[in-house]
């Protein structure tokens, strides 16, 4: 659903739009700008049935009303007046420009307002991004444009310089496990609160990336993670490597292992280094009496080793390593280190890479 109240955190960003609708204060061309899974497109959508919503007393307050014939166009995205343009392979093109313009040109079929959303837009080619910057300066009565990036780096400064920007930031790990949990709950679901607090803290500010982890493949993730660093030293090696086999060619999900991997190896870091304190900075701490119980046999070495041993593999994986060959050194090697004994590849090429 594409709208304002979906937004968490952006009540800033909402307030300025809303404001600029209700007094007419109407500016042509906006740059959201933000990282991956901040809410760019929703917020754009949102403020694109804001714009075109039949309901008068909503659109007069800079709202949508969701319900009416133009707010369901725009939420199934056949709307005749709202473009979302997005790039064609690595760029958005010349030939996407010209179309814009041409479009541009006509009026509004049956909304108050043409709006195009060019999605990725620091993925202008320089070609295109020129074409626009006519377009872009004074743009045609009734027309808006709404550039989406994350890296304004990557951008025209000339395109920048014409838009107003606003930044979408990323949600406080806390309020997008509370966020999470309401969702589920008004679809009628519960989810582990333990999986919420760390798809919250991998996701990186992104609600959107945190419920696809939380709602996604991290539950099963997550368990045998734990499994492995609460079980390795009862394990053999053949166990070792049966484990590495489940994820063979999955390499994004070998990737989140990894990740979960060293969130467990911090959270025993904690335990040792700050006993009675850690439990309110623990990633997993519905874990706790059993992170413990590993926490007392492990020695701090062993812990700081295990760490280092998963940042190494995981550079490896991005290097396109094979993701079994990956996997079997990494819990071959914890495991070494988890029955207190040196892994000589930790020493020698992590420091060295
Ligand atoms: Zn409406």
């Amino acid at each position: 659903m594409y709208s304002f109240e979906q937004l968490a955190g952006q009540e800033r960003n909402i307030r300025f739009l809303r404001g600029a609708i209700r007094q007419a204060r109407w500016i042509h061309a906006y740059l959201f700008l933000g990282p991956e899974g901040t809410g760019k497109k929703t917020l754009a959508l949102a403020f694109a049935k804001a714009l075109n919503c039949l309901d008068q007393q909503a659109f007069q307050a800079g709202q949508a009303c969701g319900m009416c014939r133009s707010c369901q166009k725009i939420e199934h995205g056949n709307h005749p007046d709202v473009h979302l343009f997005q790039p064609q392979g690595t760029a958005l093109r010349i030939d996407q420009a010209r179309e814009i313009r041409r479009l541009a040109e006509l009026k509004p079929y049956e909304g108050r307002y043409k709006v195009f959303i060019l999605d990725q837009a620091e993925r202008l080619t320089a070609e295109a991004a020129n074409s626009l910057l006519k377009l872009l300066e004074e743009p045609p009565d009734r027309c808006a444009f709404i550039l989406l990036a994350s890296d304004l780096g990557a951008m025209l400064p000339t395109v920048v310089s014409r838009c107003v920007t606003v930044r979408t930031q990323p949600v406080p790990t806390a309020q997008m496990e509370a966020i999470l949990q309401e969702r589920a709950r008004a679809d009628g679901r519960e989810l582990d609160p333990g999986d919420v607090r760390v798809a919250c803290a991998l996701a990186e500010g992104s609600v959107g990336k945190a419920r696809d982890l939380a709602e996604g493949r991290l539950a099963g993730l997550r368990q045998a993670a734990l499994q492995f660093v609460l079980n390795v030293g009862r394990w053999s090696a053949a166990d070792c490597l049966d484990f590495s086999a489940h994820w063979e060619d999955k390499r994004e999900e070998a990737g989140l292992l990894i990740q979960l991997l060293q969130g467990i190896y911090h959270d025993l870091l904690w335990i040792k280094l700050a006993s009675g304190l850690a439990q309110g900075y623990l990633l997993h701490p519905d874990q706790a009496p059993a992170l413990a119980e590993a926490a007392r046999t492990l020695s701090l070495d062993a812990i700081l080793q295990s760490l280092q041993l998963c940042r190494w593999v995981e550079r490896q994986l991005d290097r396109n390593l094979s993701v079994r060959l990956a996997l079997d050194v990494l819990l071959l090697d914890l495991r070494e280190c988890f029955a207190g004994r040196d892994v000589p590849l930790v020493a020698t090429e992590y420091e060295g890479g």
